[in-house]
Parts: structure tokens; C-alpha cells; sequence
């Protein structure tokens, strides 16, 4: 059985005055010990944040670090720094990393070891383009980007990740994949998995990514390869985000 996350995305959002309001929400929402949540703010917000969640089941991520451990990388952050932050999971590949701040395959593969060497959880981020899934790419799209990552890792680090399909049509966009579009990739990336190994294809949490907002959540959720959500805009919002939750568990 794997344990659906739900995990909010705040992007360059955000404040302590929305970190104190969602974790008291959090705290009275009550949701249910089947669903791991986690909360991902910008930096500048996770010392207070591993402060505020302490003691909380609430997990804590980061949205990006640089492959290094340390070095002249003018504002950057590590992976040893995100751990001493309390944070548990990192966002890979996220296709506003990949296309604003031009990271390719290999800069992604470079972070994912980067994080599974400090302990982290990636949460490998992968999807394609509105042009590419009319050029109908998705499988080789997808499936490119899954495998650099997966090729170069041993079978102990990839049953480590966590991988969150965000069709980039999808994100910000207010246009959700239907939940049939999703369980088709989803279903498609579990069983590449599964044909490299039974038990990876079996055990990989496969988060969806796009819109997902309090009246969609639970169709999406229902679909038997989609494992949790990454939310971005609607993590913003309590009561949304816990609705999101609620629908998981
Ligand atoms: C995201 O940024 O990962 C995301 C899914 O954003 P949104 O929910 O706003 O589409």
C-alpha cells in the first residue's frame, strides 16, 4: 500500500503570518494519519517553519538546492543546509526550474544524488509541454526524463524518491489534466517502473501536479496510479489546501 502525500508548493509565496495561519488550520483540520502532508515554502520561511511544524505530523520540503555541498555559489543552498532547516523533502525538476533557470536532465540527476546523499526525499518533478503532448510525445517525453534519473541510481536510492507528474499545460494554468489523462501517464510511468523492477513499480509514490484545487481533488485522487497531489496555488489557501488533504485520506 503506498501512503498518498499531499504536498503544497508555495513558489516565491508566502509569509510567517501564512505559516503560523496554515499550521493552526492544519492542527484543527485533523486529517487523517493515512496521508502524509508536507508544506514547501521559499527558503527564507524554513527555519521558523521547522520551529512552527515541531512536534506536528506536518513535513516540511524545500523547492530546489544546488548539486554542491559547498563552494562559491553565490545564492545558493545545499542539501546539508536544507537538513539542518528540519526539511525532509526537496523538489527536483520542477519545469519552472527546468525551463526558468534552464536545468536540464543531467542538472536534475546532479540535484536528485545531491539529496539522497544528505537524506533528503526528492521529489523528482517531470512532465511535458502543451506542444509536446500535441506532437503526441508524452511516453517519450516522459519516459526520457524518468529514466536519466532512474538509470543512474542504485535500487536503494530510487526506492527513496518520490516523482510527481506535472503536465507544464497544467501548472498555474487553472487547466487540470482530467483524471483520465493523469491515471493514463501515471499508469504508463508505473509500469516502465515495474518492468525494471516489480517491487519499484509497486512502491513508487507518483504525485499528480496541475491545478489540483478542492472540487478536483478527489476525482483525481481516486485513480489507482496516482498516489497524492503537488498543489501550488491552492496551497496557498487553508481551507483549500485542507479540503485537498481531506480528499486524500
Ligand atoms: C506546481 O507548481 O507544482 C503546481 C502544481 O502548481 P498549480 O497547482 O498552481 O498548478
Amino acid at each position: 500500500m503506498r501512503k498518498p502525500l499531499i504536498a503544497g508548493n508555495w513558489k516565491m509565496n508566502g509569509s510567517l503570518e501564512l505559516l503560523e495561519t496554515m499550521k493552526q488550520a492544519l492542527t484543527s483540520a485533523q486529517i487523517s494519519s493515512s496521508v502524509d502532508v508536507a508544506i514547501i515554502p521559499p527558503f527564507t520561511l524554513l527555519m521558523s517553519a521547522k520551529e512552527v511544524l515541531a512536534g506536528s505530523s506536518t513535513g516540511l520540503g524545500a523547492q530546489t538546492l544546488h548539486p554542491e555541498s559547498s563552494g562559491a555559489y553565490t545564492g545558493e543552498i545545499s542539501a546539508s543546509m536544507l537538513t539542518e532547516c528540519g526539511v525532509g523533502y526537496v523538489l527536483v525538476g520542477h519545469s519552472e526550474r527546468r525551463t526558468l533557470f534552464a536545468e536540464d536532465d543531467q542538472a536534475v540527476l546532479a540535484r536528485v544524488r545531491a539529496a539522497l546523499g544528505a537524506g533528503l526525499t526528492p521529489v523528482l518533478c517531470i512532465g511535458e509541454t502543451l506542444e509536446e503532448r500535441e506532437a503526441d510525445r508524452v511516453e517519450t517525453v516522459v519516459l526520457g526524463q524518468v529514466k536519466t534519473v532512474i538509470d543512474a541510481l542504485s535500487a536503494e536510492e530510487r526506492s527513496r524518491l518520490v516523482m510527481a507528474y506535472e503536465p507544464v499545460w497544467a501548472i498555474g494554468t487553472g487547466r487540470t489534466a482530467t483524471p483520465e489523462q493523469a491515471q493514463q501517464v501515471h499508469a504508463m510511468i508505473r509500469s516502465w517502473l515495474s518492468d525494471k523492477d516489480p517491487a519499484l513499480g509497486e512502491g513508487m509514490r507518483l504525485l499528480y501536479g496541475g491545478s489540483m484545487k478542492a472540487d478536483n481533488a478527489g476525482d483525481l485522487l481516486s485513480q489507482p496510479d496516482i498516489d497524492g497531489g503537488l498543489i501550488g496555488g491552492a496551497s496557498l489557501k487553508p481551507d483549500d489546501f485542507i479540503a485537498i488533504c481531506h480528499a486524500a485520506g
